[in-house]
């Protein structure tokens, strides 16, 4: 088990941080109907608590991905059918998702938003990267948008750098299971995907007996938390399990797949963190890759104010690092013996 000496000893805090904030207006035409919780207004709040965190901020718009990038993770004939679809004034996907005229342009610089945070990590214009882009991702499929996401962004930032021969892990603490980034990288040891969500609930993957296959065995790690889990039982997890499992890993490139609709607040679901806990788990984040190699992407996340204060408490975590807080015990009950059947199930392939 990690020490908390042995986490904080390898972070030092980082004296003004500098946040490359990438966004596009475009975010705002994707018009998902009147009464849709995927609305324009969550992008606005993320770029406020981003922007009053406290850290020097690099504004930069989101570029749009090309088709040949596109092309990494979702098939020729999905992407000409999105454009095909948007272009004729669009309409619903499925019965959550829905795509306009506009939404073409805003899913273009979703997807295309990482490669554009990367970009300026790599000039060294920036120690962290931000992306407060709609729509979110981590639902949509090769060939097929789902749960208000119409391109997969996160894959496509971590398929562009593995294909430039970077190990990526991605953490998503979107309370919602990242199906689409699971199934595209199940049988992928270059990518490394972790995952924290509430279950049963949209879109019912993510067991934790899903642990990838073939080559990948073991490079998917899924926690799936009861209703009205609490931070106690995230903290302990990360500290636990997912960043001994990070440590071995060695990523060159951390993607962050930041859904705060974990939260306490959000009307879609049923964890119960604080924004206070994100600062925890960035925190820790913040010492398994080089500063400038970690990009956060916004998911889903429906409180505006849970999305602003949980967005700033992001960025706070990766300027301070883990600090010395400690790991709390495991939850009682079902979290708890969740929290021992994920351990359990993690330590075949990792050391512990
Ligand atoms: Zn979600």
């Amino acid at each position: 088990m990690a020490t908390v000496a042995g986490i904080a000893g390898q972070h030092a805090s980082m004296v003004g941080m500098r946040v490359a904030l990438v966004s596009h207006e475009a975010s705002m035409g994707h018009d998902t109907g009147y009464g849709h919780p995927e609305r324009p207004a969550r992008v606005p709040a993320v770029l406020a608590g981003v922007r009053t965190a406290g850290h020097p901020v690099v504004e930069l718009a989101a570029a749009a991905a090309s088709v040949e990038t596109l092309a990494l993770v979702h098939s020729a004939t999905y992407v000409e059918t999105l454009h095909r679809f948007c272009a004729g004034g669009g309409g619903h996907l499925d019965p959550d998702t829905v795509a306009g005229e506009a939404s073409w342009e805003a899913a273009l610089r979703s997807a295309g938003a990482g490669l554009t945070a990367i970009e300026a990590l790599e000039e060294g214009a920036a120690d962290l990267g931000f992306v407060a882009m709609r729509p979110p991702g981590h639902h949509a499929l090769v060939s097929r948008a789902m749960g208000f996401c119409l391109f997969n962004n996160v894959a496509v930032a971590a398929r562009w750098l593995t294909g430039r021969g970077h190990r990526v892990a991605i953490f998503d603490w979107d309370v919602h299971h990242g199906n689409g980034t699971q199934e595209l990288f199940f049988e992928d040891a270059s990518v490394l995907y972790l995952s924290m969500h509430e279950f049963p609930a949209y879109p019912g993957t993510g067991w934790y007996t899903e642990v990838g296959s073939g080559a990948g065995t073991g490079f998917t790690i899924n926690v799936p938390w009861p209703t009205g889990t609490t931070g106690a039982s995230y903290r302990h997890m990360t500290d636990t399990v997912l960043v001994p499992v990070l440590r071995s890993f060695r990523p060159d490139w951390l993607l962050v797949s930041a859904g705060y609709d974990a939260h306490r607040a959000d009307p879609l679901a049923g964890i119960a963190l604080v924004a206070e806990d994100y600062r925890f788990m960035a925190g820790r984040l913040a010492t398994v890759v080089p500063a400038g190699r970690a990009v956060v992407l916004l998911e889903g996340g429906y409180d505006l104010d849970a999305l602003r204060t949980s967005a700033a408490a992001t960025v706070n975590g990766f300027a301070t690092g883990p600090g010395d807080e400690e790991t709390p015990p495991p939850a009682p009950g079902v979290a708890g013996a969740m929290t021992a059947a994920v351990t359990g199930t993690t330590a075949r392939s990792w050391d512990l």
